[in-house]
């Protein structure tokens, strides 16, 4: 029986509007295909995991106040963290801990919290406490050549720059600053993206592509992943893209 191996990053920490949700429908789709779904956590005061032991890292998103918390954590974490993306573990990270792979978060009051520096892009709050980045967002995101439509929602208020390699195009919301045209951060085998909702029961074809790449690199095959019965998935994303995308006067 074929397996994957999921870590689940801080999940007494970073868990906002549904990241669990992530994690129960990679297992969802697993299982459904009679693949094995192993899910192990790391949180603070637990055991260093051996990050290169898993197909996939999922980390989701904070408030300041915990991400300053998990941060001095994290940091411990740097170099085995870096050597597992250049092995070619996935991870998706959401929101806080997208913010935290990147240089640095500059909070609300001007407090820099360090990040990995794994990637050169930063971010930092504009100081208003009540401008934020927050409701429905649509992307378009290109996997494996087929450009399909990522539906979340964004709370944020932290504003990404100097972004190389974004995962999407904005149809519908903010993206990595106010009115950007760019969402997340997407470079092989990572997404770092601002989209709660949860993420992966809006977008079963992303839920998919992550599946099917770490099924490909773990087993080196290629593989055809059963198709699932996604009709009350679709039909919840065309009501959602028709709210969205369709003008209505
Ligand atoms: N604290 C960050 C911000 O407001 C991240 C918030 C989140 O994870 N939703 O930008």
């Amino acid at each position: 029986m074929k397996e994957l191996k999921i870590l689940y990053l801080y999940p007494d920490i970073l868990e906002l509007y549904g990241d669990f949700g992530n994690i129960q429908v990679l297992k969802y789709r697993l299982e459904k295909r009679n693949i094995k779904c192993i899910i192990d956590q790391y949180t603070i005061g637990d055991n260093e995991p051996h990050f290169c032991d898993y197909d996939l890292v999922f980390a989701g998103g904070g408030a300041d106040q915990e991400q300053s918390i998990l941060a001095k954590d994290l940091v411990n974490y740097k170099n085995n963290i870096k050597k597992a993306i250049d092995n070619g573990v996935f991870f998706l990270l959401i929101c806080g801990a997208y913010q935290l792979f990147g240089k640095y978060y500059k909070d609300v009051n001007g407090n820099i919290i360090p990040g990995l520096e794994v990637f050169d892009y930063y971010t930092e709050a504009i100081n208003d406490r009540k401008k934020r980045c927050i409701g429905n967002i649509v992307i378009d995101v290109t996997l494996n050549d087929t450009t399909t439509k990522v539906i979340g929602f964004e709370n944020h208020g932290g504003q990404t720059f100097n972004i190389s390699t974004p995962f999407g195009n904005v149809l519908y919301g903010n993206g990595n600053k106010f009115g950007d045209t760019h969402e997340g951060f997407f470079l092989n085998n990572v997404i770092g993206t601002y989209l709660h909702g949860p993420l992966l029961s809006k977008n079963p074809e992303l839920a998919d592509y992550i599946i099917k790449h770490c099924l490909d690199r773990k087993y080196n095959e290629n593989i055809i992943l059963e198709s699932l019965d996604d009709k009350f998935e679709n039909l919840c994303r065309d009501q959602l893209l028709n709210q969205f995308l369709t003008p209505h006067n």
